[in-house]
């Protein structure tokens, strides 16, 4: 049996933590050749010395010295990581869109790039998509469904449909959305995540990102993506085909599937970790529409798409610095819309070129910045 060589990019996260997981429990079928931290340098040695890894990457500016492994830094310690040739598979579940070079450099040598942060495909979805050699299978779960289910399939398929919680307040008014706190937020009713993503999921700019998501992962139209709420989170995705037959994949939330799936395909492996759903517990599946009143960020996703590179990078971007300003307490929650619109208006740039989206991310930062300050 073939062993899978893993740079493992964002290992301290929640997507990086359940990958360690999945590798615990398959140490005979992978080995962890790197990974890399941002700021959880503490964790280096723990994980090197537990997985045998070589190398540790280490991206924000802080420096470490180890005797257990080689210390490399920044975007041009992941290249170096990936570009090793014993690494075969690389996992990109870091935050941001540092993610994007491991990316693009990992499928140029025809490697596997198993991808959970969104981000940089929503950002740079182009160029990615561009890249004709290596393997991209999706991680994010509604997308690793859709992956799963589109199998064989395209050429039959009408529409994919992605599902989405509604997060911890589906069920809330405007006016009290306006009064939501961090702690709020970041109770969400089905999965655990990072921070980021769970704000996201609040907002459903999470379902946005991931209505573009798909479009650069499976090539379907926007209006044949559709997004549905389903608050139990048991089918992830659904597909249409022609005769009006709908495929649906199902699971429990729990993102160690859609991870063991990515990281053994096309082989499927048993864990018994991983709980079969009782339907009798459950007893039944909701589904609603999701309201564009109180969850404008997903038709503004849905806009920037149609309008293509670089509105999806723009309201990214925006969001990006719009989510921490809420979760530091200094904007309301209801104000993550205001910011991400107003630099949807200002996004008006050309792009050409991977720098070129760099900085225009940068730029819309900028704006989004001091559209914050005005604001307080
Ligand atoms: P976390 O916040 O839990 O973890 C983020 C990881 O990336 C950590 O290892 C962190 O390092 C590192 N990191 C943080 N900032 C940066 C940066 N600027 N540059 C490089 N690395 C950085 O996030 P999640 O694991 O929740 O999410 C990771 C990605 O996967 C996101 O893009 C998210 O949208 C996507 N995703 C996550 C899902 C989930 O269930 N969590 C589901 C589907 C998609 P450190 O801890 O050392 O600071
Ligand atoms: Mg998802």
């Amino acid at each position: 049996m073939r062993k899978i060589n893993l740079a493992l990019l964002g290992a301290t996260g929640s997507i990086g933590r359940q990958t360690l997981d999945i590798i615990r429990k398959f140490s005979d079928r992978v080995n962890l050749i790197g990974f890399s931290v941002h700021t959880n340098v503490g964790a280096i040695n723990e994980i090197a010395q537990e997985f045998h890894a070589s190398y540790a990457v280490i991206t924000s500016d802080i420096t470490y010295r180890s005797d257990d492994v080689k210390i490399l830094y920044k975007k041009e310690g992941l290249i170096e990581l990936i570009t090793l040739p014993e690494v075969d598979t690389v996992l990109v579940a870091t935050l941001g869109t540092v993610g994007i070079h491991p990316t693009l450099r990992a499928l140029q040598l025809n490697k596997r790039v198993l991808l959970a942060n969104k981000e940089t495909l929503v950002a740079f979805g182009d160029f990615v998509k561009g890249i004709k050699t290596g393997t991209l299978i999706p991680v994010d779960s509604e997308h690793s469904a859709i992956f799963q289910l589109l199998e064989n399939r395209r050429e039959e398929a009408e529409e994919i449909v992605l599902t989405a919680s509604g997060g911890p307040f589906r069920t809330l008014s405007y006016e009290e959305l306006e009064k939501v706190s961090p702690e709020d937020a970041l109770k969400h009713p089905t999965w655990n995540m990072g921070a980021k993503i769970t704000v996201d999921s609040a907002t459903l700019m999470n379902k946005g990102l991931e209505v573009i998501e798909a479009y650069y992962l499976f090539d379907f139209p926007p209006e044949k993506i559709k997004v549905i709420i389903h608050p139990q989170s048991i089918i992830h995705g659904m597909i249409r085909l022609k005769d009006n037959a709908v495929l649906s994949h199902m699971s429990y939330p729990d993102m160690r599937i859609p991870i063991q799936y990515a990281l053994f395909y096309p082989e499927r492996v048993s864990n018994d970790a991983l709980k079969t759903i009782d339907f009798f517990t459950l007893g039944h599946l909701d589904f609603e529409n999701p309201d564009p009143y109180r969850f404008p960020l997903l038709p503004l996703a849905y806009e920037a798409l149609k309008r293509g590179m670089p509105y999806p990078a723009c309201i990214s971007a925006a969001n990006d610095i719009a989510v921490f300003s809420f979760l530091q307490g200094n904007i309301k929650f209801t104000d993550i819309y205001k910011t991400v619109e107003f630099v949807f208006n200002k996004c008006d740039s050309k792009a050409n070129t991977v720098e070129d989206v760099e900085g225009i991310i940068k730029e819309a930062k900028e704006y989004a910045k001091e559209f914050i300050k005005k604001m307080g």
